[in-house]
Parts: structure tokens; sequence; C-alpha cells
């Protein structure tokens, strides 16, 4: 018989052990990720950070420290993500939290800036597809109007076939101003 002194002072008597198992900090981070066996993404379950635009999954460490957890996926997975590099998916699902869907994302000094001054657009360059920058999706958007097609610019940017599209159409890269059509006449 073991007997237990409980929070609201009681004490109860009880046969049966009570063990309590503190869960480690990945154990934590695994129990909330659903596989998705097709894409291979690993999906976060937990909680997001409502406050940008792109939802990201959030995690609170061991230390307390809250952080994306794609980023700490990528971190306890694979390696430290340097400083002011940024972790972009190549599978297009911010809540993805597979390591491997992960790529540190090389960014200009001049965009880090901006997001530092706070001048970064939303949906621009900080997008988890961090491969596009603005003079890529100028430069592919004139492309496309010149009859490139989708294929040719997947393969010439090395993205996935939605990122592109999206920045086609103006559902990302929206503040990103349409290159002047060519007039082209006939003769
Ligand atoms: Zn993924």
């Amino acid at each position: 018989m073991t007997k237990y002194l409980m929070t609201d002072g009681r004490v109860k008597k009880n046969k049966k052990k009570i063990e309590v198992v503190r869960k480690t900090e990945i154990e934590r981070f695994i129990e909330k990720i659903k596989v998705d066996k097709t894409l291979g993404c690993w999906m976060w379950k937990g909680s997001v950070n409502s406050s940008s635009t792109i939802q990201y999954g959030q995690f609170v460490k061991a230390n307390g420290l809250h952080i994306a957890a794609h980023r700490f996926s990528y971190e306890y997975f694979r390696e430290k993500i340097p400083k002011n590099k940024y972790a972009c998916h190549r599978c297009d699902k911010p809540l993805c939290v597979n390591p491997f869907h992960i790529f540190i994302g090389t960014q200009q000094d001049n965009i880090n800036d901006m997001w530092n001054k706070g001048r970064a657009h939303p949906g621009g360059a900080l997008h988890p597809n961090c491969r596009l920058t603005e003079e890529i999706v100028i430069e592919a958007r004139r492309l496309r109007k010149n009859g490139f097609s989708i294929t040719a610019l997947i393969r010439k940017y090395n993205v996935s076939s939605k990122t592109i599209r999206n920045a086609l159409i103006g559902k990302t890269w929206r503040h990103v101003k349409n290159p002047k059509l060519k007039i082209r006449i006939r003769l």
C-alpha cells in the first residue's frame, strides 16, 4: 500500500503505483506529427504561429523557448541553421517538418536587411519558396508570356510546379509588378 499526498492536501491510498513519465523533447515533437504517406511530408498537428501570413508549426523546446517546428526539425535531425538564413520548404507545405523537405535558403543580404527593417513584403522573398526572388519572378513571367512552358520554367529555376504557377498567376509575389508586354507586330 502506497500513500499519496494529493494536491488538495488529502492523503489517498492506492495499491497501484503511479509513475510520472516526463516525455523527452523529441518524444513531444514526434507525437505532434502525422506522416503523409503519399508525399512523405511530416505534417505538424501541434500549435501554429498565427501572427504571420504563412502558418508554421510552433514548438516549445525543453528550455522553454518557442521555435518554428520546421526549424527545430532541421536543426535536430540535420544541422544548425546558420544565422540570418532561412529554412525553406521544397514541398511547398509550411506545416511540413520533414527535415529532408527543408533546405537552407540563401538570400541576399539586402533581403535580410529589408526584413530586419520591417520592409519585407508579405508573400515576397520570405515566403517558404525562398528560391524565387523578385528578379526571378519578373523574368519568369516575361518568359512565360513569350511562350516558355511551365515545365521549362520548373527546370530552369528548380522549383515545384505549384511554386512557379502561383508566382505566375500572382497568387504569390502579388507585389511584384508584371513586366510590360512587348507589342509584337506581325508583318
Ligand atoms: Zn514536406
